[in-house]
């Protein structure tokens, strides 16, 4: 190798690093603005241990505690009320000795001594309406509290319970040992609510044309809280928000309901042949093959004849299920009942669906495709979905998930017409709340204390399942659309709540009951966060294998936030620390943008730089190796010989560096860069993320090139990158295609466009 070939590579491979090491210089100089937001997240994150490893998969000694329940459950439907007795049998898996167990009473906190209205700031607005008057100021607070009969042991002893607001504590006779089990009983019957007027995750409609009612039953019933290595028990009180942290096991439940009903809940029926009628069993075996459309299992003539004969009768239905984490039913005698099948890998699980008839047209077109279509993305995303069907129940305003069925919203008029924010309406909540089977029913984390973890992952995959379904169901689209409208999950949307008021805005890693605005950020950040990892940081491949990797290590388990952390890391070699910090612990925004340009011609002349270069190594100017110059276009520094930008003149340039050293063959593929530029980016932002810039060329083509995010690892305010190109670039621009939620675009062309932002448009559509 001849000697001046060092001088040509020198200059094609080091001119870039010599303006970034001059930059990186000079950023130091400026001694300042390197917030550390590449720091590994030792501090934050808890210390891996036998339970849980580093990998971010359960460790050697993981454990979880397992209940079972046996349930009498019945409904006075005349009055309203649910009671029930039920036996629970609780194992000790942890390595602790336990005294007392903690059990759950959610619907004290309707009991008339909640404090739940009590921690809600109020004040008087200048107007309110009759009915609210007299709800807030003159009736009797409702009372749907707990009724506790009695709390025994097997033996029909009475066992020292203390009830704290939502929380019991049962004194254990003797202290329950590592690998013990203990069975006692509970009886109870409480008040069920209106929650179409009181609220609520469950209670009933009231029809007062009818008189009857549909009932979604959920938090019925004592639930045994979780001990963990983490949070040893979780019994932080239930305030009626932030949702439940709940054990595995298996449930064997008889409800009884009026005969008229028809009522499905978590798990198998057990004596269908009692419940079933002949018809119904028919259709039931004909819905098992239909794999395209649902199959009435009950229509809306039956039900309408139910309604205008109601019975005097009970029934009462059985339902077993396994490893499941909480229970819930739905029962009414207005409900039609559809169902088909849907393979998910190798085994058929069952679509169903129960609506009365103010949910049609739209439920008995949409609902029951809308779950199979869920399974089927969810399952590709994750795992299979392992239980044997999934219900989508309709009731007025809820949205609201349980192992195996949800209840649902999305109602037309009374004449059957439906906006189209009703139907997207209700097909995005089937989608998220059959989805919520995954997380957190299955994949079980704790959201009493994590909301983001079931909500943020979920609403991520309900954006992924949405456009699925469009895929698979175009005429599901309303004339004009060609996507499916997703409310949350796109970059953009969420740029007005991240640019919003910081004063309402916390960080993920929040506990849910103190989030300001609990659904953009336990919703639709996290899931926007998620999104923009796997379409722009990670990218699907490294994301998807990831993410599928958390999911079935934690299946019906019990994972913290590092459990999902590392194992997206553990599964991917992406260091993603800082974007953890970032966009989980801060309340940071993206805002990056274009500070300046330079634009550069290359010259042999020595500049005064070649002077002072001489002199430091005591050379004569003369005597220096033969070396190529930067002069920025402005400088005045020097009127050069060669031109930048006219490539003819150039290439004679750089011919005589080339002359020596390569054939004629080799020359031809050399790609000389003609034209130069530094540009600045700045990034007013506090998240650190890749930079994605656009170039446009004099001819009109572009090309995208994207800076990793650890490009601000010494900088957190700017960095400038040298670009040698063929092309002429005639314009700058970062973030294209919006795809990281930047909050004002208007610094991110150069030459500076004229744009309104999404961020701007939101201000002034408020001021207005
Ligand atoms: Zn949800």
């Amino acid at each position: 190798m001849k000697k001046s070939i060092f001088y040509f590579l020198s200059f094609l491979l080091i001119s870039g690093g010599i303006f970034a090491q001059d930059q990186d210089q000079a950023n130091a100089k400026t001694g300042h603005k390197n917030n550390n937001k590449f720091k590994q997240l030792y501090d934050e994150f808890s210390t891996p241990n036998m339970f849980r490893s580093a990998s971010g998969a359960p460790g050697p000694q993981y454990y979880q505690q397992q209940a079972d329940y046996k349930m009498d459950i019945e409904l006075d439907d005349e009055n309203a009320r649910l009671s029930g007795n039920e036996i629970i049998t609780y194992y000790n898996n942890s390595p602790d000795e336990l005294k007392y167990l903690w059990i759950q009473l959610d619907q004290n906190m309707r009991a008339k001594d909640s404090k739940t209205p009590l921690i809600q700031g109020s004040g008087y607005r200048s107007a309110t309406s009759a009915s609210r008057f007299v709800g807030a100021y003159m009736k009797d607070p409702f009372d749907g509290g707990f009724n506790i009969l009695e709390v025994k042991d097997i033996k029909g002893n009475d066992l020292p319970h203390m009830i704290n607001r939502t929380m019991m504590r049962v004194e254990l006779p003797a202290p329950l040992k590592t690998g013990e089990q203990f069975s006692f009983s509970i009886k109870w019957w409480y008040n069920i609510n209106d929650h179409v007027r009181d609220g609520g995750r469950s209670g009933y409609e009231y029809f007062p044309d009818t008189d009857n009612r549909i009932y979604v039953m959920a938090q019925f019933y004592p639930r045994m809280a979780v001990y963990s290595d983490v949070e040893g028990w979780q019994n932080s009180q239930f305030w009626g928000r932030d949702e439940f942290a709940l054990p595995f096991g298996n449930f064997e439940v008889n409800i009884t309901v009026p005969a008229d009903h028809i009522l499905d809940g978590t798990g198998r029926l057990t004596n269908r042949k009692e419940i079933f009628s002949k018809d119904m069993m028919k259709r039931y075996k004909k819905a098992k093959l239909s794999y395209d459309n649902p199959v009435m299992i009950v229509t809306e003539e039956e039900a309408q004849k139910a309604i205008d004969n109601p019975s005097k009768k009970t029934k009462t239905w059985k339902l077993y299920a396994e490893n499941v984490r909480d229970f819930g039913f739905a029962t009414s005698r207005r409900y039609l009942w559809d169902m088909m099948a849907v393979k998910i890998g190798n085994k058929d699980v069952m679509a169903v669906s129960l609506y009365s008839k103010e949910g049609n047209p739209l439920w008995e077109e949409w609902s029951t495709k809308a779950v199979a279509s869920t399974l089927k993305s969810y399952s590709r995303m994750t795992f299979d979905y392992p239980y044997h069907k999934a219900i989508s129940v309709h009731a007025k305003r809820q949205g609201m998930e349980y192992p195996m069925i949800c209840w649902n919203y999305g109602r037309p008029n009374k004449d059957g017409f439906y906006t189209d924010r009703i139907k997207y309406g209700m097909i995005s909540v089937i989608i998220h709340e059959v989805g919520h089977n995954f997380f957190p029913m299955i994949v079980n984390s704790d959201e009493r204390q994590w909301t983001w973890m079931d909500e943020g992952l979920n609403t991520f995959l309900q954006y992924v399942a949405e456009q699925d379904f469009a895929e698979w169901y175009p005429t599901a689209l309303s004339p004009g659309h060609d996507k499916y409208p997703s409310r949350r999950g796109a970059p953009k949307n969420i740029i007005p709540y991240m640019g919003g008021d910081q004063d309402y805005i916390m960080p993920i890693m929040t506990k849910g009951l103190n989030l300001p605005q609990f659904g953009n950020n336990a919703y639709a950040k996290p899931a926007t966060a998620l999104n923009i990892l796997r379409e722009t940081v990670m990218g699907r491949e490294l994301f998807d294998y990831a993410f599928k990797v958390y999911a079935n290590r934690w299946k019906f388990k019990h994972p913290t936030p590092e459990d999902f952390f590392r194992s997206m890391e553990d599964a991917s070699a992406f260091d993603l620390d800082w974007y953890w910090r970032g966009w989980f612990y801060t309340t940071d925004w993206v805002d990056i943008g274009i500070k300046d340009i330079k634009k550069y011609y290359v010259s042999r002349e020595q500049t005064k730089y070649a002077e002072a270069l001489a002199e430091k190594l005591n050379v004569p100017v003369d005597k220096l190796s033969p070396m190529v110059y930067f002069v920025e276009e402005s400088s005045d520094e020097f009127t050069p010989t060669v031109k930048e930008g006219k490539a003819s003149e150039k290439s004679i340039l750089l011919k005589e560096y080339l002359m020596d050293n390569f054939t004629e063959e080799e020359r031809q593929k050399i790609e000389e860069p003609n034209y130069f530029y530094t540009v600045t980016f700045e990034k007013p932002g506090g998240l650190v993320m890749p930079i994605i810039v656009e170039y446009t060329y004099a001819d009109g083509t572009t090309k995208k090139e994207t800076f990793p995010a650890q490009i601000w690892r010494y900088n957190d305010n700017e960095v400038s990158r040298a670009i040698a190109s063929q092309k002429e670039i005639v314009s700058f621009k970062i973030d294209p295609d919006l795809e990281t939620a930047d909050i004002d675009v208007s610094n991110n062309s150069w030459p500076r466009e004229v744009v309104e932002s999404d961020f701007d448009k939101f201000k002034n559509k408020i001021k207005q």
